[in-house]
């Protein structure tokens, strides 16, 4: 693909010149941006004439979010086209990275869930497979998070202003989405006949973007929607509730809650946007008969945002197809399937069914007859009291959204095995009972393309060098590199390249920070949502101990360490906000103590997104994973750290387990309880924090400290944090797992006093990062699930 390298800088200055000879690094970056383009472009066309064409299953990928992080070096990387660019650009004089640098990432989504859905899209192209992404084009992504005396200040981003140059606008697929009216029957020959009446109309229009796969892949779309002012007559009582602005805010913004249920009117109009406006396109541009919907499309829904699918597709399939019921629900549940991301009872969707009524009458109407048929099925069985609660999909006025999920999909998945076996057993034992083929595990991947080749190039050139290409195709044959593992020569380049990524990331955040950390400190990392259950707040306890005991004890003076945080709080999470507050506050005073910061340096990333991980995971010793057990799903950070040869301190939670299992405890440091502890404090309610307090001297100061106000500035902003450790009964288990938790750093500071042993470790892990490419994981949906097969290249 792309042309010569002479021929890329002849048409690069051509266009240039077009500029007025402008030069700045701004110009070389639209300039390259429209050269990228227009070399998608006709590719891409042919590919969607030929996904219509061939007849094969195509999959629709819906979410809420997509965290895509910047674009143009991953398309560029994807076309085969990133070195030649480079150097042509290197001789006239720019430097590819910095004009990267220029884009603004696309902050489609707040965390995990999103980066999940963005780099599937990536594996499903590489891997030619016919998978689309559907989506919001919210105006504006995730806020920008900046320190106020230490708070989090969030502003709003623009991402679009920006100008996105891979992006088209299809007025021709635009839709009307009906909302609010009344339902209407009809009593014909046929049967009854259901339709809407007086409904509220919005537009729907798609902004499709090129999803780019690696060489020998295919061009897939994820098509996002915009809201916008219908042309349709608008009932006249009711037309104000979709004039220009209250339809304008259905893209307007991305919801900032991670892990939270924010159960909005707002939030429910997006969701049923997202659902109606994907589910019409695909009947509506399909060339197949709509029985066999199910042999050609497979709608895979990603947690339960788009649960409303299922009403959605049964809704059009009888109102606008004409099918009946029975039909109508053979075909949906053939072709919808769910993935299950949390079991956290505050992120657990429940809408309000007086809302649902009011806002959606229709597909109220169905969720009722769904939940009644469903209900005629299992009531014959005599059933406890909490079966009963635990198979309903409508409850005490409202209906739970995973339970729709499930009971409409014929596939349920959970996103890594402890968490699927949590599900079945514990959180769906009933369902997964009823439905006992349904459940399964896909346990989350990374694209191995950037989080390693993109991020971290050098290391991906060595890895070549030792153990050749085959690995970049199939990333299973990084355990080639298990036989490097005592080779001196090999450990050695491995450091050499581990610091120059330390001082890639120093050189990073000295521009962004204005900080300066000394790149022979051990990095410890630790970047994610802040949430009470990710638990950061444990982390800068024992950085507070720390300081304690360098302060107290002269001879105590560890190997330098740099302990790094990155993350974002939702904006109503109060807990989560004076935590950031606490990092804060004992970073200032760490890093401003004479004797301290000679040992310990604590820096608090401002604004965690896609672009910072992407510099920050590569220069990591330590990947800190530290969730109560049992509450983080599966995780990816800590397959992106693995993958880039940082050890992980982690507990027996989510992914964290295969990731031990795969590289064997010993190369790795894990503590803490167990998913089977925690549960069983949290079923017999037998855990007292005060107890710890009690018993555990250094544990009591810590907590002494912090309501004396010795670690907040001004007023008692620890106080809440205090409560919540104390009288709030540590729901997290922060206080339990702390003494261990130190103990282990012990372990760490032990183990890098030897670095060749260290860096046997760090390859170790790489070696055994294989399986946590998103192309495996990809590939098991695809045989398991959707049943996709590759698209035909030309
Ligand atoms: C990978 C990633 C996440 C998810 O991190 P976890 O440690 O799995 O919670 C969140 N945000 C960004 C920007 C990421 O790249």
């Amino acid at each position: 693909m792309f042309y010569s390298k002479e021929q890329f800088k002849e048409e690069f200055n051509r266009r240039l010149a077009v500029e007025n000879g402008d030069k700045t690094e701004s110009t070389a970056y639209h300039v390259l941006g429209k050269m990228v383009c227009e070399e998608v472009m006709l590719e891409w066309e042919k590919q969607q004439i030929a996904n219509q064409n061939s007849g094969d299953k195509q999959l629709y990928y819906l979410s809420i979010e997509f965290l895509l992080g910047r674009l143009l070096g991953q398309n560029l990387h994807n076309l085969g086209a990133y070195n030649l660019v480079e150097e042509a650009l290197g001789e006239l004089g720019y430097k590819l990275a910095e004009i990267e640098e220029l884009e603004q990432e696309p902050g489609l989504g707040n965390g995990g869930l999103g980066r999940l859905a963005a780099c599937f899209l990536d594996s499903l192209a590489s891997l030619g497979l016919p998978g689309h992404g559907c989506g919001i084009r919210y105006r504006g992504g995730l806020f920008t998070q900046h320190f106020v005396k230490g708070f989090q200040v969030e502003t709003p981003t623009d991402w679009i202003k920006e100008g996105q140059s891979l992006e088209v606008r299809r007025d021709d697929l635009a839709l009307d989405i009906p909302f609010y009216g009344e339902t209407h029957m009809t009593v014909e020959e046929e049967g009854v006949r259901t339709e809407l009446k007086n409904a509220v109309w919005v537009k729907a229009v798609p902004y499709d973007m090129p999803i780019v796969g690696a060489q020998g892949g295919t061009i897939n779309t994820l098509r996002l929607w915009q809201a916008e002012m219908s042309e349709q007559p608008q009932p006249a009582e009711l037309g104000h509730l979709m004039n220009e602005l209250e339809t304008a805010k259905i893209s307007d913004r991305l919801y900032p809650d991670d892990a939270l249920d924010s159960g909005k009117l707002l939030r429910l109009k997006q969701q049923y946007f997202l659902c109606s406006a994907s589910i019409r396109t695909i009947l509506e541009t399909r060339n197949f008969d709509i029985e066999e919907l199910p042999e050609k499309v497979a709608i895979q829904i990603n947690d339960t945002h788009p649960a409303l699918s299922v009403p959605e597709l049964m809704r059009i399939l009888m109102d606008d197809y004409e099918l009946d019921w029975d039909k109508a629900w053979s075909l949906t549940t053939r072709t919808i399937s769910y993935t299950n991301h949390t079991i956290l009872e505050e992120a657990m969707e429940k809408w309000e069914s007086r809302l649902l009524r009011q806002l959606l009458p229709r597909v109220y109407q169905i969720i009722e007859e769904i939940d009644r048929r469903f209900r005629m099925e299992w009531e014959s069985k005599e059933l406890d009291e909490q079966a009963v609660h635990k198979l309903s999909i409508m409850d005490e006025g409202v209906v739970k959204m995973a339970v729709l999920a499930v009971v409409g999909s014929y596939k349920v998945n959970g996103v890594a095995k402890l968490h699927t076996e949590i599900l079945k057993k514990r959180e769906m034992k009933e369902l997964n009972e009823y439905f006992p083929h349904k459940f399964h595990n896909k346990t989350n991947g990374i694209t191995h393309r950037r989080w390693l080749l993109g991020a971290n190039p050098e290391l991906s050139t060595l890895i070549t060098e030792n153990i050749g290409p085959e690995w970049i195709q199939q990333p299973a044959q990084l355990s080639e590199l298990g036989y490097l593992a005592d080779s001196r020569p090999f450990l050695e380049s491995f450091q050499a390249i581990k610091k120059l990524k330390k001082e890639h990331l120093i050189h990073h955040l000295e521009r962004a920070h204005n900080t300066i950390v000394d790149p022979d400190s051990i990095f410890d990392i630790h970047i994610k949502r802040i949430h009470g259950y990710k638990r950061q707040l444990m982390n800068i306890l024992h950085v507070q101990q720390l300081y304690k005991r360098i302060k107290s004890d002269s001879n105590y003076r560890p190997y330098p360490r740099t302990f790094l945080f990155g993350g974002k709080s939702a904006p109503s999470y109060h807990f989560a906000k004076q935590v950031i507050k606490l990092i804060n506050t004992v970073a200032e005073r760490v890093n401003n103590d004479p004797i301290a910061r000679r040992h310990l340096h604590v820096v608090f990333v401002e604004d965690y997104n896609v672009g910072h991980a992407q510099y920050m995971i590569p220069a990591a010793d330590i990947s800190e994973q530290i969730s109560t057990a049992s509450k983080e799903a599966s995780g990816t950070g800590n397959m992106k750290f693995m993958m880039n040869g940082a050890l992980t301190l982690g507990t027996y939670d989510g992914a964290n387990v295969e990731i031990f299992d795969a590289v064997g405890e010993e190369n790795a440091f894990v503590f803490g309880m167990s998913s089977e502890e925690v549960m069983r404090f949290e079923h017999d309610g037998s855990y007292d924090p005060k107890d710890i307090i009690d018993r555990d001297p250094l544990i009591r100061e810590a907590i002494e400290e912090l309501s004396s106000g010795e670690w907040s500035d001004g007023p008692h902003h620890a106080d809440f944090i205090v409560r919540q450790l104390t009288e709030g009964g540590d729901p997290f288990f922060v206080l339990k797992d702390l003494a261990d938790y130190a103990r282990t750093h012990e372990r760490v500071l032990a183990a890098y006093e030897h670095p060749v042993e260290w860096a046997g470790m760090c390859v170790r892990n790489i070696a055994a990062s294989g399986i946590f490419s998103s192309d495996r994981t990809i590939q098991q949906y695809s045989e398991d699930v959707w049943g996709l097969s590759k698209v035909p290249t030309n």
